[in-house]
């Protein structure tokens, strides 16, 4: 697609400091219409995500060590890029005017008559204080910020930074860039005049899920980042506001803060599971081991769903299930009256809540939240005779139907959709498990434990993890193939999962 006339060419937008939801509501705008989007090393991949699927991705990210693009190609890449009719996104760590040579990509578009908007982002340099408790102005400790490059430019004899000032302002000072440098900067400040003794901070990856903080007197902040193994991406802050983390701190203090949780579920599903443990402080690595298709014969549904009226009631075990359904109602130019005349029962409060956004909201619910559950419920509810439709998974057992049939019903199970192992990502997702650097993985369901155990060619690598079950049937499927699960949901839901991992998790490694 190629941009409209009085459209900005380029857009310079700046992506945050890590945590996707930093990103602002305008540069999230720029990034959906994007042709080109070219993006740097320290920009989470989630926001890659909100890119049209047909956008060219270019990764320029510079690594400290290797340049991968130099500055001046990466300059002419937009400029070639927008020149073709593109509209193209510049999208930089933190903000593209911090330290993130946004001035120059700015310089060379004008010089080519090219128009650009400035989408200015969440810096580093406020941000990674801010998520280790460290305020960069208090009432009580500093009335001004100042940032500072730590990074001099190589070959330079004499510091641009004047240093004799530096060390004697009174507010905060944030060094980016600096970790190389740590040393010099220490004797800088001191050898200026600064109290060994002023309280000092260095934060690495702040924002992201593998924040790490480390406090100390300025004199003792290199022995100690030493110890810790910090390196860079970090900021470093000098001043009295670094000990108000000592109370402030409130990221690492999240229950599943420092955490490495696998989620597998269908992939546009994980994402309810993944923020739920996110927002605890987890990091995720979301692996996608099924994905929902099509049944393998899709006539039984077609049918079922075509003379929906003989049904007296119509059974759904999941929000796929659901979904499926109205699906194939749609496709018949049925919408959700196809269901007026019919009683509708339900497993869960997930596929009670994809009901409800069909306008279904009159559901009899399983309180427990498995076949068992809905077969006792409904026991007092089917009368003998009654047609009962269950539309759910392919490949689901046979509780279901054969509880309702020993109570008389005519039952009518068909298959709504299916769903498929995904081997994509089984590679990275073995390295972790290997490395040690998985803490738990979840199972939603017994699909996924039977997907994944497929792509990781067996239970082996997972014996080094906490495994998390989301009720008994998954609890058996993992114990069949000689996994014994953590522990498993009180209530088998998302947020009875989630509950789980709070519960046994919390504090443990802290
Ligand atoms: N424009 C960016 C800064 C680019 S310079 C901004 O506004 O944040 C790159 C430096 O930023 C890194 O060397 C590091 O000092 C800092 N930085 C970027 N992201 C960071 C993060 N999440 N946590 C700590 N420091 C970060």
């Amino acid at each position: 697609m190629a941009h409209s006339k009085g459209e900005t060419q380029v857009y310079l937008v700046g992506a945050g400091p890590g945590d996707p939801g930093l990103l602002t509501l305008k540069g999230r705008a720029a990034i959906e219409r994007a042709d080109v989007l070219v993006y740097d090393r320290l920009v989470s991949p989630r926001l890659l995500g909100y890119a049209r699927p047909d956008c060219e991705l270019v990764y320029v990210g510079k690594t400290p060590d290797h340049h991968t693009l130099p500055q001046h190609k990466i300059n002419a890449l937009l400029v070639k890029k927008a020149l073709a009719g593109n509209v193209v996104v510049r999208l930089k760590g933190g903000d593209p005017f911090v330290f993130g040579r946004g001035g120059e990509e700015a310089e060379e578009l004008r010089a080519h008559g090219l128009s650009y908007e400035v989408v200015p982002g969440v810096t580093s340099a406020i941000a990674a204080p801010a998520y280790a408790g460290i305020p960069v102005t208090h009432r009580d400790a500093a009335s001004s910020f100042t940032v500072i490059t730590g990074h001099e430019r190589d070959g330079k004899g004499v510091s641009a930074i004047p240093w004799g000032q530096v060390a004697r302002l009174k507010g905060t000072l944030v060094f980016l860039m600096g970790m190389e440098n740590l040393p010099r900067i220490v004797d800088n400040l001191v050898g200026h005049g600064m109290d060994p003794a002023t309280p000092a901070a260095v934060v690495r990856y702040g924002t992201w899920p593998m924040q790490r903080t480390v406090r100390a007197p300025l004199a003792a902040l290199e022995e100690r980042v030493g110890e810790e193994g910090i390196e860079n991406p970090a900021v470093i802050v000098v001043g009295q506001v670094a000990a108000l983390r000592e109370r402030l701190s409130w990221a690492e203090r999240k229950p599943l803060f420092g955490k490495t949780v696998v989620v597998t579920r269908a992939r546009h599903q994980a994402s309810a599971l993944a923020s739920a443990l996110e927002e605890r402080g987890a990091q995720v690595l979301e692996f996608p081991a099924i994905e929902i298709a099509p049944p393998t014969d899709p006539q039984p549904l077609a049918e079922a769903v075509a003379g929906i009226e003989a049904y007296r009631w119509v059974v759904l075990t999941s929000a796929n299930g659901v979904d499926a359904f109205f699906a194939e109602a749609a496709a018949q130019r049925l919408d959700a009256r196809c269901l007026a005349g019919a009683e509708v029962a339900a497993i869960g409060t997930g596929t009670q809540a994809a009901l409800a956004a069909y306008g279904i909201t009159q559901v009899h619910v399983a309180r427990e939240f498995c076949a068992e559950g809905l077969a006792g419920l409904l026991a007092g509810k089917v009368r003998a005779g009654d047609r009962v439709l269950i539309a759910r998974a392919e490949e689901a057992r046979d509780v279901l139907p054969r509880a309702l049939e020993e109570q008389g019903a005519q039952v009518s199970d068909v298959a709504a959709y299916r769903t498929r192992a995904v081997a994509e990502g089984a590679e990275a997702l073995a390295a972790a498990l290997r490395a040690g650097d998985v803490d738990a993985v979840t199972f939603t369901s017994s699909s996924t434990v039977t997907n994944l155990l497929a792509c990781l060619g067996g239970p082996s690598l997972l014996e080094g993890a906490d495994l998390y079950s989301i009720g008994p049937v998954t609890t058996e499927t993992l114990r069949a193939a000689g996994l014994e699960p953590r522990a498993q949901a009180v209530e088998y839901t998302i947020a009875g999962l989630v509950a789980a991992l709070v519960d046994t998790q919390e504090g443990e490694l802290l």
